[in-house]
């Protein structure tokens, strides 16, 4: 099926946008207590169920690249650059509750996974041999903007550790997020050292504490989102080009789709079971089609003449290194493999090149044209047979 669900929606242009240079403002104060992972802890609540992903309207350049992001988490994490109510968290915690739960070792901290014992925990390292296990939400974590960093990597008690002989260690949110996905709204909001440490956590899938010559190492795999106003603060350029995917997302213009919008959001509220139902078939569909796409990824070779395409395009945009390539190849072959396609083409190249570059350019004084155009200009250049981004 085509990845945005609708015909209209295959090709959705990404508004022109002036770059990606945002400033940075004043930092916020302490925020509010960390809400629970949804599925974690909280027995016995009774929860909403979450607005489905198949019911959100336009925003299509977000919600494919989330879906990738699903189907191989390697192209790295996703940045979302636009307005405030725009739906980004309902997209994200939409999205994980069409992902299959997960199985985990049952008094696992980290929801280790039971079939996979070469990637556990110290935990469970120090425990071999059958567990119990249980079957749990894939889990979206908020990570909120006053967190500290202890909350955040987890809290070495040195005290306990040395009076009592004892190893005390409080999992933090990267423990929670282990499998799932960190939100982190306003990621340019953020302490810089922060956003630093969750980059580097997110590309090597371990998060390691250290205080004073003790260290706790545990695995923290997960997919990283982060959303940022352009117009309330900056992310270093260095920064930027460490997420996968950098994604626009507005406010709908026109008349109809801002009366869709409010239409399924009062609907939603007034009666989420019943709006969930009326949904469940279309997220029936994305749901096949994921675990589809994903069974499917690793058999799926890349060409070498979009391979070569991908280079073309790069060196023609001028970025830095060669992770704009890799992530390119990457990010086109997972739309491939969720659209069913038998190779990787040069039209999904070009469909998913302003995600996968359009926060790698380097600025070019002579040319003021927007980051977003001036990907579409390359792939119009170098791609003319493919369909325009
Ligand atoms: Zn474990």
């Amino acid at each position: 099926m085509p990845i945005n669900g609708s015909p209209r929606a295959l090709d959705p242009a990404p508004p022109s946008a002036a770059g990606i240079g945002l400033r940075k403002p004043r930092r916020r104060p302490e925020a509010a207590p960390v809400p629970p992972a949804r599925g974690a802890g909280a027995a016995g609540a009774i929860e909403a169920p979450v607005f489905p992903f198949s019911a959100i309207v336009g925003q299509d350049e977000m919600r494919r690249a989330l879906l990738i992001a699903a189907v191989d988490p390697s192209v790295g994490g996703v940045l979302v650059l636009g307005d405030r109510g725009t739906g980004k968290s309902t997209a994200i915690r939409g999205l994980a509750a069409l992902l299959p739960p997960m199985a985990a070792v049952a008094d696992c901290p980290y929801a280790c996974d039971p079939g996979a014992p070469a990637g556990a925990c110290p935990h469970c390292a120090a425990r071999p041999g059958s567990r119990a296990t249980r079957i749990v939400p894939v889990p979206v974590v908020d990570l909120p903007l006053g967190a500290t960093e202890d909350r955040v990597v987890g809290a070495l008690d040195l005290e306990r550790a040395l009076t009592r002989g004892e190893k005390a260690f409080e999992p933090g949110l990267l423990a929670r997020a282990n499998r799932g996905f960190l939100y982190i709204d306003e990621v340019n909001l953020l302490d810089d050292h922060l956003v630093d440490l969750l980059l580097d956590v997110a590309a090597s899938g371990v998060n390691t504490v250290e205080r004073e010559g003790l260290s706790v190492r545990h695995p923290a795999r997960f997919v990283l989102v982060g959303s940022g106003n352009p117009e309330e603060g900056e992310l270093r350029p260095q920064l930027l080009d460490r997420f996968g995917l950098a994604v626009e997302v507005t406010t709908p213009t026109d008349l109809p789709t801002r009366i869709d919008v409010v239409r399924r959001r009062d609907a939603y509220e007034r009666d989420p079971a019943g709006f969930c139902a009326a949904h469940a078939r279309a997220d029936r569909a994305i749901r096949k089609a994921l675990a589809a796409a994903r069974a499917r990824l690793p058999g799926l070779a890349v060409p070498d003449a979009t391979l070569e395409a991908a280079a073309r395009l790069c060196l023609a945009l001028g970025t830095d290194g060669l992770r704009g390539e890799l992530t390119l190849m990457r990010t086109a072959r997972a739309l491939a493999a969720y659209e069913g396609a038998e190779t990787v083409g040069l039209d999904h190249l070009a469909r998913v090149a302003p995600s996968a570059l359009r926060h790698r350019l380097r600025r070019n004084p002579l040319d003021e044209t927007g980051s977003t155009a001036r990907v579409a200009r390359a792939v119009a250049e170098i791609l003319p047979e493919a369909p325009s981004p």
